[in-house]
């Protein structure tokens, strides 16, 4: 299970405790964004970026995914950053630290996927839990953010995160098809090396994040 690290963007084991290219350690974040508070609203819009109105827009398209993934969530952070790395360090370190409000208790922030989109700059982050490692790649979290962005250029924050929700949903769609079809070869992305989780865990996920077939197609 690999990711970017978030400082260097270079490739990096999951379960690593620092980053062997830079450096970069949870500490690091946490030092870094001592001041941010880990309980949050699954919309934290903490650089005041919606009208009023759009708050419940957003909302219910976050409820429309969980209901289509009801094993995942989607969450947004909005702030105002430095640059592009820090916003993935920061994405990085609430998914890892923060608890959501209106989440069950016992919902791992590892099925989550959280959009942090940083106001002064206009670019946004995503990053994922370990969970939808086999489902997700780059080039589909650049795609969803990409469909989002002519928006957010244009000041359409509600309409760019209501889109970004539904591509993820699309794609996730079309991952877990692929899945159901070619079990076998999601299961060869799951094998962990050296001190990873284990494969049974990831396997079960892998039918875990079955669309909920009462939802009609987003
Ligand atoms: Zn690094």
């Amino acid at each position: 299970m690999e990711m970017k690290c978030p400082r260097c963007v270079q490739k990096i084991h999951r379960a690593a405790d620092a980053c062997p290219h830079c450096g970069f350690t949870l500490a690091d974040a946490e030092a870094c964004f001592a001041g941010v508070g880990l309980h949050l609203r699954c919309l934290a819009d903490t650089a005041g970026l919606l009208r009023r109105g759009e708050r419940e827009r957003v909302e219910a398209a976050m409820e429309r995914f969980t209901r289509r993934f009801p094993q995942l969530f989607v969450a947004i952070f909005t702030g105002t950053l430095a640059d592009a790395a820090e916003l993935r360090q920061l994405g990085f370190w609430l998914l890892n630290r923060a608890s959501f409000e209106e989440l069950p208790p016992n919902q791992p922030n590892a099925a989550g996927i959280l959009i942090t989109l940083d106001a002064a700059s206009k670019t946004a982050a995503m990053t994922f839990g370990y969970l939808l490692d086999p489902f997700l790649e780059e080039t589909d979290t650049f795609d969803c953010l990409w469909r989002a962005h002519s928006r957010w250029l244009e000041g359409r924050y509600a309409d760019g995160m209501v889109k970004a929700i539904e591509q993820l949903a699309i794609v996730l769609r079309k991952r877990s098809r692929q899945a159901r079809r070619n079990p076998a070869g999601f299961e060869r992305k799951l094998l962990p090396p050296a001190h990873g989780k284990t494969p049974q865990r990831h396997a079960e996920t892998a039918k875990a994040i079955t669309p909920n077939p009462a939802q009609p197609p987003p």
